[in-house]
């Protein structure tokens, strides 16, 4: 809790208290900057960054920057779950071929992915790893060692919490409503400040509205569930599988890739045609949680669900991984920005900033997107 706010002057301003806001506080923090405060709109950040699979993903990514982010941020993230106790559910990816001609395209990716924790499973390795994937059609898949899951709804508030005890200055339930080269204002009062980042996440229609306007930036909806299987068992990592190949951008230019988009076109045309990929992960209660699809506009999204997508979504899982019989026990919408550019930083003037992830990859690589903001700022 904030007091004295209205005389104070803040030396930096960050509105929105998701990854990418939180993750310009820590680097700031970093550099010295002494006086930083967070404004959020809601009690506590309901954003994507709570809606998200916790999945700090690096397999998949687009090199350079992109996958460099992606490292950058574990880093961050390793250390400040540390610092704000926050458990790890699982570590690594297991990307699952149930196509043989997805495995051309994984040995095309491993020779342009400079790590050495990513290689290729035979399927007979694929099943020596865990006894669903023997279960399941494979003809093996990637493993890297990477990947990190945490539970984002308590992750993101814990590391608010933390860094609220280092001395950062969190105001909650007041929106930004406007600014001035020098002051926020929100419904309750006026704020001084030498720097300013907006972070407003899929918030288009507020701050920065004419920005996301001209930069053609869309919202993607996506539909996610959590699954509570009635057979308990611990999964060896997060899972993926061929759809992913095509949505990630690490995979969209690999020779082999047109082959496999035939094929793929011809098995799951729903699914493409939904921006359905399946993502699994688990949490400490051995819930699973799955998703994606992708709807995009311009607009503001409608807000009625179609349940043959959560059904598309649930039949790709249940060939991924035949688990037996389960209870669906939560569903929601998460809503990302997205545009032309993977990464929007916009720069009003040399102390002010819009920053916002334009593809669904702030979770794995918004903290190192936040730090070259700061860099930038001072
Ligand atoms: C369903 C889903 C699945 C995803 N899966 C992955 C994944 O597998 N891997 C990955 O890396 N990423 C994933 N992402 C993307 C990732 O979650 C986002 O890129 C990231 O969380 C964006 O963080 P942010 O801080 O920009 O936005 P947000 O988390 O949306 O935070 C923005 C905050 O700003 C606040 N705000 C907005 N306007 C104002 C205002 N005027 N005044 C005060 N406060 C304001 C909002 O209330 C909000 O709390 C996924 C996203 C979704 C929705």
């Amino acid at each position: 809790m904030v007091k004295n706010i209205n005389n104070s002057q803040y030396e930096l301003v960050i509105v929105g208290a998701g990854v990418v806001g939180m993750g310009a506080a820590i680097a700031a923090q970093k550099k010295g900057v002494k006086k930083i405060l967070i404004v959020e709109r809601h009690q506590a950040c309901t954003g994507a960054s709570i809606r998200n699979f916790g999945f700090i993903t690096i397999t998949g990514l687009r090199q350079k920057i992109m996958q460099e982010r992606s490292l950058r941020s574990r880093e961050i993230w390793l250390d400040i779950i540390k610092k704000a106790k926050i458990t790890i559910n699982h570590r690594g990816l297991y990307l699952i071929a149930q196509h043989k001609e997805s495995i051309p395209v994984l040995e095309e990716y491993l020779k342009i992915d400079p790590r050495s924790t990513v290689r290729l499973l035979s399927k007979k390795e694929m099943e020596s790893h865990h006894p669903l994937f023997k279960k399941n059609k494979n003809f093996g898949g990637l493993h890297s060692t990477d990947e990190v899951r945490i539970e984002p709804r308590l992750a993101v508030p814990a590391v608010a919490k933390y860094l609220e005890s280092t001395g950062i200055d969190f105001l909650w339930k007041e929106e930004v409503l406007d600014f001035t080269d020098k002051q926020i204002v929100t419904q309750k009062r006026k704020i001084q400040f030498k720097k300013l980042i907006m972070a407003p996440g899929n918030h288009l229609k507020g701050l920065g509205r004419n920005v996301f306007e001209k930069r053609k930036i869309q919202s993607s909806k996506l539909h996610m569930l959590r699954v509570m299987p009635e057979k308990k068992f611990k999964l060896p990592g997060g899972i993926m599988a061929d759809l992913t190949l095509m949505r990630y951008p690490g995979y969209e230019n690999l020779p082999s890739k047109k082959k496999l988009d035939k094929v793929i076109q011809k098995t799951s045309r729903a699914e493409l045609d939904n921006g359905i990929h399946v993502i699994v992960v688990q949490g400490k209660d051995g819930s699973l949680i799955i998703g994606d699809s992708h709807q995009y506009t311009h607009d503001t999204h409608y807000p009625f669900e179609k349940e043959k997508i959560d059904t598309l979504i649930l039949n790709k899982f249940e060939q991924i991984l035949p688990i037996g019989r389960y209870n669906v026990v939560e569903r929601w919408i998460g809503e990302y920005p997205s545009g032309k550019n993977d990464y929007l930083d916009h720069w009003l003037d040399k102390n002010i900033c819009i920053a916002n992830v334009t593809t669904g990859i702030g979770m794995s690589t918004g903290f190192a997107f936040a730090e070259d903001v700061i860099n930038k700022l001072y």
